[in-house]
């Protein structure tokens, strides 16, 4: 895809949040876009900055390691959001890198995140990602777990937790599942809810989401591994 086919693609899905922000009942401005620019090289990343566009998603901390610290160089103010899986072993890393890690989800990691913390490393958002369809082969605490980790992360290991996130079983009607992450949310008093991707962000907004994950409707199909 070509550069400013990128730039439209952008322009057009943020029209799209707009207009499902306002049917919703809800300003536009509560809902941020973070572009999933997982496996595309800076030739695609760079006319989405130059388009003004800060907020990116990247699912592995190695790959954003290398290609992100030059365009941050040329590029102020990007906020960089992991949202894949995270080891221990990369949390320093990861904090250097990522302004937000939306995927905690389980407590040897935020443990790890929170020693780092205190270590003096920079202040992150965290979001705690739920396996709403409490699906084996993906990460994340279940929702009947949920509460009981919340409080683990704030209160225990005092971690700025912000958000939840969640990834809905893909044969699945994802709105039950995000009304479900946004029920735990509202109970343990979290403002942010990361829902939504390329197919059902419009979806996610009209339940609440504040953040939606969208990579394929801009950069265009990754390619298969
Ligand atoms: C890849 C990915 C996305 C973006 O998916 P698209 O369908 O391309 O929009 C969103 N969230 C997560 C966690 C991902 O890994």
């Amino acid at each position: 895809m070509s550069g400013s086919e990128t730039v439209t693609r952008l322009f057009e899905v943020t029209a799209q949040i707009e207009s499902a922000a306002q049917q919703a009942g809800r300003s536009p401005s509560e809902v941020n876009l973070v572009a999933v620019s997982k496996t595309f090289g800076a030739e695609a990343i760079v006319p989405a900055l130059e388009a003004g566009h800060r907020v990116f998603g990247e699912n592995r901390v190695q790959e954003a390691r290398d290609k992100w610290p030059a365009l941050k160089d040329t590029f102020e103010g990007v906020r960089l959001h992991l949202i894949g899986p995270l080891q221990t072993n990369k949390v320093r890393d990861a904090l250097r890198l990522f302004s937000c890690i939306e995927t905690v989800d389980r407590l040897k990691l935020a443990r790890a995140i929170a020693k780092e913390l205190n270590a003096g490393g920079q202040e992150p958002e965290l979001f705690i990602q739920v396996n709403t369809g409490e699906e084996e082969q993906k990460a994340g605490i279940f929702p009947a777990e949920a509460d009981a980790f919340i409080s683990q992360c704030r209160d225990d290991l005092e971690l700025p937790v912000s958000g939840l996130m969640c990834i809905p079983p893909f044969d699945e009607e994802p709105s039950l599942h995000f009304a479900l992450l946004a029920k735990i949310a509202e109970r343990n008093g979290i403002t942010n809810l990361s829902m939504g991707m390329s197919a059902d962000f419009e979806t996610a907004i009209a339940f609440g989401a504040t953040h939606v994950r969208v990579g394929s409707a801009i950069f265009g199909t990754r390619p298969a591994h």
